[in-house]
């Protein structure tokens, strides 16, 4: 299995990734590069990405044993390491040297576009004790009994979907008005036909390319990215953070992506008829003029911890620093508040029983 590590052009020390001085750093030698020298020294490497065929097939000895994850030799060390099914960046677990995997990023799999991390480490952990402290019902004990793994960064794999749909809908829509004259209360109520029809285009329609289930939650509720900053990729960029492989492919996501895209067309359609007291609507026609599908790698700060025996997540978009964060809560402290409330609800109600 191909393994590839980024080296410092100076010292041979392993390159990072910088998202403060938007290049590539060498811890050991304080060496830093930028994407263009790095493409001059290891251009060729992300030249193989479009040659399949090139590559080794991945198929190892190891195949039996640890289903479609395989073996990988440290450059650096030499020890040989297990990658599990989707890894396509990573860290040697001896001498955490980083490691892409370029097999898994090669032909079909390699990603068009990548957002590198915008937020370093140090900001991501930062934000991370921000957001406890922040925190009413944490339970006091909680920072320092947790086990709080390191905060990682991973890439993960998305779908950025193209799509140009044409198509309307027809819809009924109302408009009321009341008066009084005399005794009696009259309502007119004038109910339209309404057509909408045009042309829509999605750009960069995110959907997540991992089957996986639990990660989606929290992948979901970082989003969305900014594509503005998205550029063309090249392996560098996973040097120093690990990244996932797609196991999502485009025919089984299909089916989800057109309904997701149908449903936004509806409502894009519905908010064009204004100035009515009531839309509703009837049928829609929509059909797909033009559709591109590209890989996309984002950015996800990561830390995973454990208290009191059960498992907790904490995710932060890498670029907008969007956090999703599941945190015990302290039963105790709940109790306190519910308590004043009662409190509070006590003394209000005898303020108003005292008024009559
Ligand atoms: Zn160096
Ligand atoms: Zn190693």
């Amino acid at each position: 299995m191909e393994a590839l590590s980024y080296k410092c052009i100076n010292c041979g020390g392993p390159l990072q990734y910088d998202p403060k001085k938007l290049k590539f750093a060498c811890e050991y030698c304080g060496s830093d590069f930028t994407e263009d020298e790095l493409a001059k020294h290891f251009g060729k490497l992300d030249e193989k990405l479009n040659e399949e065929s090139k590559l080794e097939p991945e198929k190892t000895e190891s195949d039996d044993e640890f289903g479609e994850a395989a073996l990988y030799v440290c450059q650096s060390c030499g020890a040989e390491v297990i990658a599990e099914t989707n890894t396509a960046a990573t860290f040697c677990v001896y001498c955490h040297n980083p490691i892409v995997l370029s097999n898994r990023l090669a032909g079909s799999f390699k990603p068009n576009l990548v957002i590198p991390f915008k937020i370093s480490e140090k900001d991501a952990k930062q934000k991370f004790y921000d957001f406890c402290g922040k925190k009413k019902f944490l339970p006091n004990d909680f920072l320092s009994d947790a086990q709080l793994d390191m905060m990682k960064g991973v890439y993960y794999p998305y779908w950025l979907i193209n799509s140009l749909k044409d198509g309307g809908v027809h819809a009924t829509a109302e408009r009321r008005r009341t008066w009084r004259e005399g005794d009696y209360e009259y309502e007119e109520k004038k109910i339209y036909k309404v057509t909408r029809y045009g042309t829509i285009d999605f750009k960069h329609f995110p959907h997540s390319a991992l089957k996986t289930a639990d990660d989606k939650k929290a992948l979901k509720y970082v989003n969305p990215f900014d594509d503005d900053e998205a550029r063309p990729f090249t392996m560098s960029y996973l040097s120093g953070f690990l990244a996932e492989k797609r196991d999502l492919e485009r025919n089984d996501a299909q089916h989800d992506v057109d309904q997701e895209l149908s449903k936004y067309a509806e409502k894009i359609y519905k908010e064009s008829i204004k100035d009515y007291d009531s839309v509703t609507i009837d049928s829609m026609d929509l059909k797909t003029l033009n559709e591109s599908w590209e890989y996309a790698l984002m950015p996800v700060w990561l830390m995973t911890f454990k208290y009191k025996d059960k498992d907790y997540m904490y995710a932060m978009n890498g670029q907008t620093g969007k956090t999703y964060g599941e945190l015990p809560v302290s039963a105790a402290k709940l109790g306190i508040f519910a308590a004043v409330m009662l409190v509070v609800v006590f003394i209000a109600m005898l303020f108003l029983g005292g008024a009559f």
